[in-house]
């Protein structure tokens, strides 16, 4: 029987990649269901070549000019146009796996609705558990959901990781992220101010998404993983380091507690981690090209400079701090992206606007996922009304 999945955020860069390492087993795996916001021809392509049952647009006119461009191609697949077509299509009991693929908090509801549908659940998509916390494992926990990580530093340490969880706390020292640096690990810091999104969006070894590719170059991103780390394998955040390693060979790594070191090694390519999250334990080929060991110049490694990178140790202040403090530092910081993207913030301002907005802040007691949305809304309106002070 082949599995069953649903891409969510399909026309983005996890999710083409998804989409070219499910072409390879067209024997193992079908297409269910995809997702997108904006882009429509690109989604009509996906349907036209992977047939789905469903597909979802993020607002209703992409959705009708969807469906219009599907008839007129005799294409049968169905847009659904419902408020919750996302958490419909990632809990739908025909579904095997999610891959959930969408950029920032508007994952988390799909995320939750395919956790408490108990689905394996292929998770790029690291805002969702950013702002979904401990709510978010206890649902994978309560409902038998199986929760695989597919960003390439949490899939080395799963990797790396005993197989018996139980297991962590007696075995396991620390866990070792691995980051780029990004393209101005080098840049001087008083030019920071001046970056463009064209520079802070050209990544040195990958091309994704703009969002990510901004949160890599201020080192944000590193953040989101450290909290993402924090929640996936149960581990306390100052047992969690980030070392630069600039050519993203070594993935990340697992230190145990005789200081014996286990790392995962491979191309920078998206689609190795994602092949090992679809077929995990069995392996499939990515399509990846394989490591070349003789052509590989040095590894190297460094200490990430916390004046370049004052974003960074966001993460471990917010972890410290009251539940629900990383959901606002999540959302501050995709206020404070998109301001930067429309060129309306300084990319200096960016940190500076994550620092004014966890001080405003101060989370409720959080219960619900809406307890959740309702914090993530909170803080975006103050986000807004800091980067509008600051606005170019
Ligand atoms: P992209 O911006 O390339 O793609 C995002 C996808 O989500 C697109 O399909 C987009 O649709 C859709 N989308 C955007 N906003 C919404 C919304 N409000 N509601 C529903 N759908 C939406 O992002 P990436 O693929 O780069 O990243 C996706 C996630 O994976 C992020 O959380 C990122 O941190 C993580 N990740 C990415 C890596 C990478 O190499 N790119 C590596 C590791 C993790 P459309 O394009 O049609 O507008």
């Amino acid at each position: 029987m082949k599995q069953k999945i649903t891409v969510l955020g399909s026309t983005g860069s996890i999710g083409t990649n998804t989409l070219d390492v499910l072409a390879r087993h067209r024997d193992r795996y079908e297409v269910f269901a995809l997702s997108a916001a904006t882009q429509v021809d690109l989604m009509l392509h996906q349907c036209a070549e992977f047939r789905p049952v469903y597909a979802v647009m993020a607002s209703a006119a992409h959705a009708r000019e969807l469906a219009d461009k599907l008839r007129d191609n005799g294409i049968g697949t169905e847009v659904l146009q419902a408020d919750d077509a996302l958490q419909q299509i990632a809990s739908h009991p025909e579904v095997d796996a999610v891959m959930a693929a969408i950029v920032g908090a508007a994952g988390l509801a799909p995320c939750m609705a395919a956790a408490r549908a108990g689905k394996r659940l292929l998770l790029a998509n690291k805002e969702a558990l950013v702002v979904g916390g401990a709510l978010f494992m206890d649902t994978v926990r309560r409902h038998g959901a199986t929760l695989l990580p597919i960003d390439s530093e949490h899939s080395a340490i799963f990797q790396c990781l005993p197989e018996d969880r139980t297991s962590w706390p007696q075995r396991v020292d620390s866990l070792l992220l691995t980051a780029s640096g990004g393209p101005f690990r080098q840049r001087d810091p008083s030019t920071l101010s001046q970056i463009t999104p064209e520079q802070a969006c050209a990544h040195p070894n990958f091309s994704m998404g703009r969002k990510i590719s901004v949160d890599s170059a201020t080192m944000m991103n590193k953040a989101l993983e450290v909290i993402e780390a924090r929640w996936l394998f149960d581990m306390a955040p100052d047992r969690i380091q980030v070392v630069i390693h600039p050519q993203q060979i070594v993935h990340s790594m697992v230190q145990f507690k005789d200081s014996s070191v286990l790392a995962q090694l491979g191309t920078p390519d998206m689609r190795v981690p994602i092949a090992c999250g679809l077929a995990w334990p069995q392996r499939i080929a990515s399509g990846a090209a394989p490591l070349d060991f003789a052509r590989l110049a040095a590894l190297t490694f460094e200490e990430a400079d916390a004046v370049r990178f004052p974003g960074l140790h966001l993460s471990w202040q917010a972890l410290r701090a009251s539940e629900g403090t990383t959901a606002v530092l999540n959302a501050s910081n995709e206020i404070a992206v998109s301001a930067f993207l429309d060129r309306r913030l300084a990319f200096d301002r960016i940190h500076a606007v994550n620092l004014r907005t966890l001080e405003a802040v101060s989370p409720p007691t959080l219960g619900s996922l809406d307890d959740l949305l309702a914090l993530d809304a909170q803080a975006r309106a103050v986000a807004r009304e800091v980067a509008g002070q600051w606005s170019l």
